[in-house]
C-alpha cells in the first residue's frame, strides 16, 4: 500500500477513509496484521494494524522489508489521447519503469481534459500491483513548446517519428547512457512545425520503432521496452 508519509520504525501511520476501506473491507485487514507500505522514497516498510474503523486507521511501522530501488533517469512525454488509452499509457510507463510522466499539449492533441489527480492515483495502482517502491510523479499538462523552450541541457530526447525510416532504437547503446525523455506524438501525429523544430533540436534523437504506424498508447510500450533493453537496468 502506497502512503505518503515518512516511514521509520515505530512511526504511526495515519490511514484517510479510502485507504482505511480498502484494508479494512476489501482486504479484510484488522488489528494485529501486518500490511506492506511504501513512500516512494524509503523502501518497502511492513507495518502493523493498530486501530481499524471504517473511515479510519492506524498503522505502526515496524520493520524495513526492502530497500528503495528508483527507475533509471527516464522521462515519458506523451500526449493525451482517449481516457482510457492516457490511464493505459500511464499504468504501464510506470510497470516500465519511468521516472517521470510529462503530458503535453501538442498542436494535434484531441484531448485536452486531462485530471492530474487520477493519471496520478493510476501511477499510484500500478506501482503498488507490481511490488514497486517508487511512483513516478505525473505532472500537469503543459505545452510541448514551453517543454522545449525550458528543455534541460543534459537531457536527451527520444523523438518517436513514425515516418523516420531507419535508426532503430535498438542502436542505442552503452554511449548513449544517461539521462533521457520518450516523447510519443497524438494520434494525429506532430503538425509540421513541430516536426521540424523537434528535427533540429540539438538534444533530440528521431527513431522509428518499427515499419508500421503503431497507436500512440503501443508506440509508449514499446520504446519503453527498447529504451529498457538497450540503456535501463
Ligand atoms: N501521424 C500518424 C498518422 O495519423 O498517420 C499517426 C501517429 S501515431 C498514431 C502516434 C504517435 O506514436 C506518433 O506521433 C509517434 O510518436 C508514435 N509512433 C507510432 N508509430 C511509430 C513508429 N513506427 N515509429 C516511431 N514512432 C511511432
Amino acid at each position: 500500500l502506497f502512503l505518503d508519509a515518512p516511514m521509520g520504525a515505530g512511526q504511526s501511520l495515519i490511514l484517510n477513509r479510502d485507504q482505511a476501506n480498502y484494508l479494512f473491507n476489501v482486504m479484510r485487514l484488522s488489528v494485529g496484521d501486518s500490511v506492506s507500505v511504501f513512500n516512494g522514497q524509503d523502501g518497502e516498510w511492513q507495518a502493523r494494524v493498530a486501530e481499524a474503523n471504517k473511515r479510519k486507521g492506524i498503522l505502526i511501522c515496524e520493520t524495513q522489508s526492502g530497500l528503495q530501488v528508483s527507475p533509471p533517469d527516464l522521462w515519458l512525454v506523451f500526449a493525451p489521447i482517449k481516457k482510457a488509452r492516457t490511464d493505459f499509457i500511464v499504468e504501464k510507463a510506470t510497470e516500465m519503469g519511468a521516472a517521470r510522466i510529462l503530458p503535453v499539449r501538442t498542436d494535434f492533441t484531441n484531448s485536452d481534459r486531462m485530471r492530474q489527480e487520477r493519471l496520478q492515483a493510476h501511477a499510484v495502482e500500478a506501482s503498488e500491483q507490481c511490488g514497486g517502491t517508487y511512483v513516478p510523479p505525473v505532472e500537469d499538462i503543459q505545452n510541448l513548446s514551453t517543454l522545449l523552450d525550458h528543455w534541460p541541457d543534459d537531457r536527451q530526447i527520444l523523438f518517436c517519428d513514425e515516418r523516420k525510416v531507419g535508426e532503430p532504437v535498438s542502436d542505442l547503446s552503452d554511449q548513449h547512457r544517461g539521462k533521457w525523455a520518450i516523447l510519443i506524438g497524438p494520434e494525429g501525429g506532430f503538425s509540421e512545425a513541430e516536426q521540424s523544430r523537434l528535427r533540429r533540436f540539438e538534444q533530440a534523437t528521431s527513431i522509428s520503432l518499427g515499419p508500421r504506424i503503431l497507436r500512440a498508447d503501443t508506440a509508449a510500450v514499446a520504446a519503453l521496452a527498447l529504451w529498457q533493453r538497450a540503456l535501463g537496468d
